[in-house]
């Protein structure tokens, strides 16, 4: 998406352990019509899959995630990584190693949400060694449900997430690929879309 490339060109900052910081329109402030025009790219890709549920991670996920659920005409749940006292119903969890946090945390989404009858895509902001993506997979798994495709705004392509996603058989779509991080550059290999 040459939009995006652009925008990540000029208003990402790269940090020096491959970490890019996009916080000016993706993961702290966020710009809606970017957010618009990504979720209607995923929602075109996916719409031949007849998707009942799009599901992301809290918190930046979400964003892109819901423009993608309201094009497609479906509901969007966010997992949540810390258990709200009003999360009361049986749960769906999973363990999911954050790479920003270096820390592993439970994620969950309550089991009255998603069922064996839906067919999910996941949408995320970032795919690195693929953890959260295989988070959001198990939920799906634990609750019979389906996953057809997995949506993603920024690949880090120098990591291992695509590979492993790629081995479980799920579509991958990535808006923006960023072959390599180095002298605090991002170069890009050719994206999804
Ligand atoms: P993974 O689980 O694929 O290793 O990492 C993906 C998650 O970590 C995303 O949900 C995102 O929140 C965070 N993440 C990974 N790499 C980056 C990065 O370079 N920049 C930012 N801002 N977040 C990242």
């Amino acid at each position: 998406m040459k939009k995006l490339i652009e925008r990540i060109e000029k208003d990402g900052n790269v940090l020096g352990d491959g970490v890019l910081k996009v916080d000016s329109f993706l993961t702290h402030q966020v710009d809606p019509e970017l957010m618009q025009e990504i979720g209607t790219i995923f929602a075109k890709r996916f719409q031949a899959e007849q998707i009942t549920k799009v599901v992301t991670i809290e918190a930046s996920g979400i964003a892109p995630a819901l423009f993608t659920a309201q094009t497609l005409g479906v509901p969007m749940i966010f997992a949540r990584k810390a258990k709200s006292l009003t999360m009361d119903e049986e749960l769906l969890t999973a363990s999911v190693y954050s790479f920003t946090k270096q820390v592993t945390s439970q994620v969950s989404i309550s089991r009255k949400f998603l069922s064996a009858e839906d067919n999910v895509l996941i949408i995320d902001d970032f795919l690195a060694n693929g953890q959260a993506a295989k988070g959001l997979i198990e939920l799906c798994q634990q609750a019979g449900a389906t996953v057809a495709g997995i949506g993603i705004v920024i690949e880090k392509s120098f990591q291992s997430g695509r590979a492993l996603l790629e081995e479980m058989s799920i579509p991958v779509v990535s808006l923006a690929r960023i072959a390599s991080l180095s002298e605090g550059k991002a170069t890009f290999l050719e994206g999804d879309a």
